[in-house]
């Protein structure tokens, strides 16, 4: 690509650009190609998976396979499209006959989701399924026991609430967990209007502020237990 036309993209289309040719990893011999994410660029929700399985290396797009139509239903259940929201995996590359992804792979792809959260400023991240949810609230808790509780975090230079989900996946052939995940679901459009709140510069207040808004005004997410 020539340094013009590098210039034309936006930072996350030339980051992706500089992705496509990644060697952090083994994972990179095996891979048909890098899947780096797609939807909007400027999503208030980001989702993060796992990995890329069969289809998506195959097609280069996230969640294109069953667990894709089943987020794609549990999107249109909240009145939300694909489009609307920005997908991506906490590996970029599939894992040969989709094996979980292993701590060294984590580790040298992890860049390069941080760099997208950065570039993409969300204001919520749902991460789908234990993977995802370890690498970004930091902590070894599984999904079965975190799953729908908001964490206020810091991620990426950038205040968000951490939502993690079950994945997808799981929730295919699982009734009862597939339950839970639409229930879950069904609060990110509320959680979306609250990290909007909170996001937004706080004015100096004329009377007393109500209380969770001035919690927000005195200092980083993390330390204000809000939910
Ligand atoms: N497809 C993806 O892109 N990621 C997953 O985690 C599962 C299926």
């Amino acid at each position: 690509m020539s340094a013009a036309s590098a210039e034309h993209l936006g930072e996350l289309q030339a980051y992706a650009a500089s992705v496509a040719g990644c060697t952090r990893c083994r994972l990179s011999q095996g891979r048909t190609q890098v899947v780096f994410g797609s939807g909007n660029q400027h999503a208030d929700l980001m989702f993060v998976g796992e990995a890329p399985g069969f289809h998506e290396d195959k097609q280069g797009v996230p969640f294109v396979g069953q667990a894709g139509k089943l987020l794609e239903g549990l999107l249109n259940g909240i009145g939300l499209r694909r489009e609307d929201v920005y997908v991506a995996n906490v590996l970029k590359c599939r894992p040969p006959g989709n094996r979980d992804p292993q701590p060294d792979e984590i580790e040298a792809c992890e860049v390069h989701l941080f760099r997208q959260i950065h570039l993409i400023q969300p204001t919520v991240i749902a991460t789908l399924g234990n993977f995802a949810t370890k690498l970004l609230s930091g902590r070894p808790t599984g999904i079965t026991r975190v799953h729908g509780q908001v964490q206020p975090s810091t991620i990426a230079g950038r205040h968000l609430l951490l939502y993690p989900l079950y994945h997808p996946a799981a929730a295919l052939y699982t009734p009862a967990m597939l339950k839970v995940l639409e229930s879950d679901f069904a609060r990110l459009p509320e959680l979306l209007g609250r990290a909007h709140e909170l996001a937004a510069p706080v004015a100096a207040p004329a009377t007393e502020p109500e209380p969770e808004l001035a919690l927000a005004a005195a200092g980083p997410a993390e330390q204000l237990g809000l939910f």
